[in-house]
């Protein structure tokens, strides 16, 4: 009963708050009309709800899940973040220490090696690429962990000095076998995509391969094509990755593994969007922007690339809305990246003057 009083004042109290600031108050009086008070006021965006595609297995007590691939192959995600690791006779190999899974990559490597009576010293940790929030739990190792990546990694990690994320003893330049307790993994280098130095890790004798932050099972790229640095490189990467033999894809994100299916729908989606790209720069007439804004020449460009972007996007969005997840979301976001490597790396459209 005093909880209702006290909710009661403060309800009152922010309602007069509110009443001085009249862009607040006119949702709180038509919410006290009868409208639904919390949607009426909530200033968020709604999204189309993510379809059951998109999830992954539920996470324990401890936040997390992990899971058998192949044998002595499992993967361990918080839902958002994914890692990989190998038992071996000689120690266990983990592939990336993403600092939200944390202390709960032990744990997951603790339980299955109870279970499987083997070892559950973490030997050699494999780097897919130098970025924080797939590494920033590597430090939790030790210093005498081997840990293992490429030489643009090494080079970019001295560059960051994170104490969190340790250089790789180990490099190489464009291909390195692991072999450990009997145990090989093939890491090679392809070229950039996301990242100068984001390599493709596969598991022959697991049928397994982990590219990190590429295609994500089930959901679109967040921002900008997952934020990539080579959106053309980006574009070719599923091609590689679909090269290699494999039937189960760590991808990195977000809560379950990936099979061929998904990396061809990413590869799908992508190539949807440079399409639509294509035939909306042909389609919009920049003209009208460039007499409107006049020596605004920065508002001008804006104006028509966005008209460009939504064009090209909305017919992506439709068709993708229920199939992956958030392509609402971030699909404007990748359409804009891709449409200036389409530009700029392609010089689609480009025209010399007279
Ligand atoms: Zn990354």
């Amino acid at each position: 009963m005093k909880e209702i009083i006290v909710s009661e004042n403060s309800r009152r109290s922010f309602i007069a708050r509110s009443a001085a600031a009249a862009v607040v108050a006119v949702p709180v009086v038509a919410a006290l009309a009868g409208g639904e008070p919390a949607a009426a006021a909530d200033p968020l965006p709604d999204y189309a709800p993510i379809p059951p595609s998109a999830l992954g297995p539920a996470l324990n007590a401890q936040g997390y899940y992990v899971g058998r691939i192949e044998r002595n192959l499992y993967w361990v995600t918080d839902g958002t973040y994914q890692a990989a690791f190998l038992t071996t006779r000689d120690g266990v190999v983990l592939f990336d220490a993403p600092p939200t899974i944390g202390h709960n990559l032990q744990r997951a490597i603790d339980q299955i090696a109870a279970a499987n009576g083997v070892t559950n010293k973490v030997t050699h940790l494999v780097y897919s690429h130098h970025h924080a929030d797939h590494l920033g739990a590597s430090s939790l190792f030790g210093r005498n962990v081997v840990r293992i990546g490429h030489a643009e990694t090494k080079r970019l990690l001295r560059r960051d000095n994170d104490p969190a994320r340790p250089a790789p003893d180990v490099t190489f330049e464009d291909r390195y076998t692991l072999r450990v307790g009997g145990q090989r993994v093939n890491l090679a280098w392809h070229g950039t995509n996301h990242t100068p130095d984001n390599v493709y890790i596969h598991f022959p004798d697991h049928d397994t391969l982990m590219l990190v932050d590429v295609a994500l099972p089930g959901w679109v790229p967040i921002y900008n094509l997952n934020l990539s640095e080579d959106v053309a490189g980006f574009m070719a990467a599923p091609g590689t990755a679909l090269s290699y033999p494999w039937k189960h894809y760590v991808a990195g994100h977000l809560g379950r593994l990936g099979t061929r299916d998904d990396v061809v729908l990413h590869q799908q989606y992508v190539a949807d969007i440079a399409a639509n790209v294509r035939t909306s720069l042909a389609s919009v007439d920049p003209t009208p922007y460039f007499v409107k804004y006049g020596a605004n020449t920065w508002a001008a460009v804006k104006t028509y690339l966005d008209a460009v972007t939504d064009l090209a996007a909305a017919p992506v969005i439709a068709k993708y809305t229920g199939v992956l997840a958030a392509a609402d979301v971030f699909t404007a976001s990748s359409t804009l990246t891709i449409l200036e490597s389409i530009r700029l790396d392609l010089g689609f459209g480009s025209q010399v003057h007279a």
